[in-house]
């Protein structure tokens, strides 16, 4: 695979001046990644300044969301940028596309757009804890025709952002019994923007309510807990760590299995099974459940301090708890090179001259 580094990115990287203020996704990097797929072959890889697209308004995406999107992140790491299981999130991206009956993008061509995009962006990537160069990979169709079949034609771009540590806070969550966010049989492992949208709703009227995110369950069976929006769902009980069964459902998340491998490593107990929401608001209420944590790339590790159910809540009694608190700083330890990369989980890449 070849990669082009338009002349123009350079200038673009440059005369880029990094703004004061980061928050998370909001400031973009002035250069982005493309490759093209037409005639059932992918094109060259090219480094691009950042900017619009030129989309036709028939465009099969936008009718149709054949889309999906991946979300990692790259650390400054030693001499280098430190890539976190980047070939995760690119098996991950070849089985959303799958779902959608689009081409998956090879996993060569993913890991040289994540390298050529954290390589010329190293010096964007901000150097406190927590900080980094949040990396947004995303596929769609792109052929203009309205006719109800897949796509020929796609295109892949990786853009980034240097973000500050996401602090969602501790989260009170509402327990959501009516909508589903994903169909049994849907695509609920996939990671595709329509299990976003169709999220939204629900997520919309909490802040008045006094509630941040929807606690999503199996829209199957309606009573055992699947996950968040876009983080995976985790429950300290008895002081072993509780996590839902991967069920077609649930997106396997990287963090949660970072999460769970760590914890297996401090000799937690660790259950990976179906929860059921009513058995766990009572271990909450009696005290046996003590934490609960959200997890996901962007925020790490997100503590939940209060269950909504109807008319009643339910207070964890630790937010953040200990096993939250230990959980984030061992990830974060191996993410930011203080502690061995001891499951061979960082990517190594060199910082680009121009
Ligand atoms: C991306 C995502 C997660 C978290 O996955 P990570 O790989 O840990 O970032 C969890 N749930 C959903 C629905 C997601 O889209």
């Amino acid at each position: 695979m070849n990669i082009t580094i338009q002349p123009e990115a350079i200038v673009s990287l440059r005369g880029f001046e990094m703004p004061e203020r980061l928050g998370f996704g909001t400031v973009m990097a002035p250069v982005m990644f493309r490759a093209r797929y037409q005639d059932g072959r992918w094109s060259d890889g090219e480094l691009i300044p950042y900017g619009p697209l030129s989309l036709d308004p028939a465009a099969k995406v936008l009718h149709y969301a054949q889309s999906c999107f991946e979300g990692l992140k790259a650390y400054r790491y030693g001499d280098g940028v430190g890539l976190f299981r980047p070939e995760r999130n690119a098996a991950r991206m070849a089985h959303s596309a799958r779902r959608l009956c689009m081409p998956p993008v090879p996993e060569s061509l993913f890991m040289d757009a994540a390298r050529t995009v954290a390589s010329h962006c190293a010096t964007l990537i901000p150097g406190n804890s927590g900080e980094s160069l949040y990396l947004r990979p995303f596929l769609m169709g792109t052929q203009p025709d309205l006719s109800v079949t897949a796509s020929k034609a796609y295109e892949f771009y990786v853009i980034a952002s240097p973000s500050e540590a996401y602090h969602a806070g501790n989260m009170r969550l509402w327990v959501e019994r009516e909508d589903s966010r994903a169909a049994v049989g849907g695509t609920g492992d996939a990671k595709v923007g329509g299990n976003y949208a169709a999220s939204l709703l629900s997520i919309a009227g909490l802040k008045e309510r006094g509630y941040d995110q929807s606690l999503w369950l199996n829209p199957g069976n309606r009573h055992t807990v699947d996950e968040l929006s876009g983080m995976n769902f985790f429950a300290v009980m008895d002081g072993a760590l509780h996590t839902p069964a991967l069920n077609g459902s649930i997106l396997e998340g990287v963090t949660r299995d970072s999460m769970l491998a760590l914890a297996r490593e401090q000799g937690l107990e660790v259950h990976e099974r179906e929860i059921d929401i009513d058995d766990l608001l009572a271990l909450v209420a009696s005290g046996t459940c003590s934490e609960a944590f959200a997890c996901g790339t962007a925020a790490i590790v997100s503590p939940i301090s209060e269950l909504g159910d109807g008319d009643q809540r339910y207070r964890l009694q630790q937010a953040p708890g200990p096993v939250a608190e230990l959980l984030r700083r061992s990830l974060l330890d191996i993410q930011e090179g203080r502690a061995e990369d001891r499951f061979g989980w960082m990517q190594k890449v060199p910082v680009a001259s121009y």
